[in-house]
């Protein structure tokens, strides 16, 4: 086991929340996932939409430039993209909406790895281009927000329901490895009448904080807000807690730093929202009508792949309502 990790629980009287065990294998500034590892691809350990298909890109590009209508075309405006990932999203949005406008482009990514990716493929889009930490920090003008697979990444608390509600927590157990475990917890309630034994809440103070600044921001300077994530609407009362490595499921408390750790994101957190799947959304926003347009001229080949994407990106059993989208306007 990592010394740093064993020192953290050991400091911590032999325990740590969920919450810092993903702080610490997915930010650690040695050891963390995101820290050194490139993510995303047929070479990384997970896919995302917008690596799937520029069919997804184009559809966002299409709800961005409608939005931006909406705000009654300001010429001076923030498009914010937050976790970027591999810069795909970002760098068809501006290619594709670039005949409307140009705007301010503000990325938040805490990888340097991904940072460095974005910067190369961002060079030749010729776009006023920075990286923030803080939402605070952003110019004061109307700002659209973009995340795509950026919610599922933040720290989350589990909270477990016995006799009364315990936090589980992470302990090294006898035999040296990483165990979980359940610690009464005097300060977490949650009253619902769905709780019973071993019902879980997961809590995610960062992504609450996250979404109150945006939604701040928004309310002060004017935009609206596009979020895409694998989440629930109704509370699941189960662990969602979940790690990939190479397109596969694994254990999330095993080859700290190297496995990507997320859980489902809690659309009930995003107030003020509408609330709907991808497959919905994506629909509205004409998926269809423009993968049509692509087949008129595409070869066998490409026809295949544009079938297979769609099928992908919207069908019930795939990603279609797995994934929901929340938008602030
Ligand atoms: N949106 C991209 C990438 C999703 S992966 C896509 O759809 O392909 C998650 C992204 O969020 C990565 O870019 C990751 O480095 C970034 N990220 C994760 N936690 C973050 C944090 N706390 N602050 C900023 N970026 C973060």
């Amino acid at each position: 086991m990592i010394n740093a990790l064993k020192d953290l629980i050991q400091k911590n009287s032999g325990s740590i929340s969920i919450a810092q065990f993903m702080q610490f294998a997915l930010y650690d500034y040695q050891y963390g996932y995101y820290m050194h590892k490139s993510p995303i691809g047929n070479n990384g350990d997970f896919i995302t939409a917008p690596e799937i298909s520029q069919l997804f890109t184009e559809t966002i590009a299409v709800w961005v430039i409608l939005e931006w209508e909406k705000l009654g075309k300001p010429k001076k405006f923030t498009l914010v993209e937050l976790g970027p990932g591999n810069g795909t999203l970002i760098s068809d949005i501006i290619r594709i909406t670039k005949k409307y406008f140009s705007c301010d482009i503000c990325l938040f990514e805490i990888s340097p790895i991904l940072r460095t990716l974005q910067q190369d493929k961002l060079k030749k889009s010729n776009s006023n281009v920075r990286w923030y930490r803080n939402i605070n920090e952003l110019p004061s003008q109307p700002t659209i927000f973009i995340a795509n697979e950026f919610f599922d990444a933040l720290p989350i608390q589990q909270y477990v329901y016995t006799e009364q509600w315990n936090e589980r927590k992470i302990i090294i157990s006898n035999n040296h490895q990483l165990n979980f475990i359940l610690k009464p917890s005097d300060n977490f309630s949650y009253s619902d009448n769905n709780s019973t034994q071993g019902s879980i809440i997961e809590v995610n103070n960062m992504a609450h904080n996250i979404y109150y600044e945006l939604k701040a921001h928004i309310k002060h300077n004017g935009g609206n807000a596009l979020i895409i994530d694998y989440g629930y609407i109704n509370k699941p009362y189960i662990s969602t807690l979940q790690a990939v490595k190479e397109h596969k499921y694994h254990n999330v408390l095993s080859n700290i730093g190297e496995i990507d750790i997320t859980s489902h994101v809690d659309f009930s957190m995003f107030t003020d929202c509408t609330i709907s799947t991808q497959r919905a959304f994506l629909h509205s926003y004409g998926i269809k009508e423009r993968s049509a347009q692509l087949l008129k001229k595409s070869t066998y080949k490409e026809a295949d792949n544009i079938m297979l994407s769609l099928h992908r990106l919207t069908s019930p059993c795939l990603m279609g309502d797995l994934f929901k989208t929340a938008i602030l306007q």
